[in-house]
């Protein structure tokens, strides 16, 4: 990834910045007007920071970036494998200002940036350069298990005629693992999901408790559904080693501020 200074900075995949007419970028803590523990660029409303510095926030993003604020769409994130189409009947419908309860968004259309919030979830951008398709997607470990990102390439495979194997994709920081220890629980819903936990888990000497790696588990999804490799970019960055750049929730004890990943075709 590489790194955009100015009054926000943002950091941007080089596989999607190489692609022509697309806008795309991931925040940092950086740049935004909350007070701590949402210090300082939190784009998260389901937060309990003041909603007019998320709202405040929000605008200096759409400026920073050059998209239009009301053409954003965030939204309302349930931990789900639930993929939404964004098309012109849903604009007309005013979903752009609706929060759609759903965990990745797909469309074709100019112009309207779809938008990922997370603080130590998995956030994921598709772009099939030849369909001129995006998508974002939201994977913590119930996204991830009930494999919300194969059914996001399927859907835009067989909804937008895609073929997997031209779609770009970045897989943006996140929890790594590193860090991401999870109770037994978890193990199950991998065995179930997967067919194994081998790849997916890690053990260690510090823990009797296993780590999952979700970013092997999210490219595996792309790779199992046709996706090249080396058409991948995970950005292998770790948000609660680096919480002083990304927000963590595991870093802070659950009370923090989300970051994005935001992708929109340009308008031509
Ligand atoms: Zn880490």
């Amino acid at each position: 990834m590489i790194k955009s200074e100015g009054a926000i900075p943002l950091y941007h995949f080089d596989t999607l910045g190489r692609a022509s007419n697309l806008a795309h970028f991931i925040t940092t803590r950086t740049g935004g007007v909350s007070l701590p523990p949402y210090n300082s660029l939190n784009l998260g409303l389901h937060t309990n920071d003041n909603s007019d510095q998320v709202l405040a926030n929000r605008s200096l993003l759409a400026e920073a970036t050059g998209i239009a604020k009301e053409n954003f769409l965030y939204a309302s994130q349930v931990h789900s494998g639930d993929v939404k189409i964004i098309d012109s009947m849903a604009i007309e419908n005013g979903i752009l200002s609706q929060n759609p309860r759903t965990d990745a968004t797909i469309t074709n259309l100019p112009g309207i940036c779809l938008i990922v919030m997370v603080a130590d979830c998995v956030p994921v951008l598709l772009f099939d350069p030849v369909k001129r398709v995006i998508a974002v997607i939201h994977a913590g470990w119930r996204g991830t298990v009930h494999q919300i990102a194969s059914i996001t390439v399927r859907t835009m495979a067989e909804h937008f005629g895609c073929d997997p194997a031209d779609i770009i994709s970045g897989i943006g920081p996140s929890i790594g693992p590193c860090c991401y220890e999870v109770g037994e629980d978890v193990r199950d819903f991998v065995s179930q999901s997967f067919g194994t936990t081998e790849g997916y888990l890690i053990r260690k000497n510090v823990s009797p408790k296993p780590y999952f790696d979700l970013w092997y588990a999210n490219h595996k999804q792309l790779t199992d559904n046709g996706l090249k490799s080396e058409n991948i970019e995970t950005s292998e960055i770790c948000t609660q080693c680096h919480s002083d750049i990304f927000f963590s929730s595991r870093a802070s004890g659950g009370v923090t501020g989300r970051f994005a990943a935001g992708i929109c075709i340009k308008q031509v």
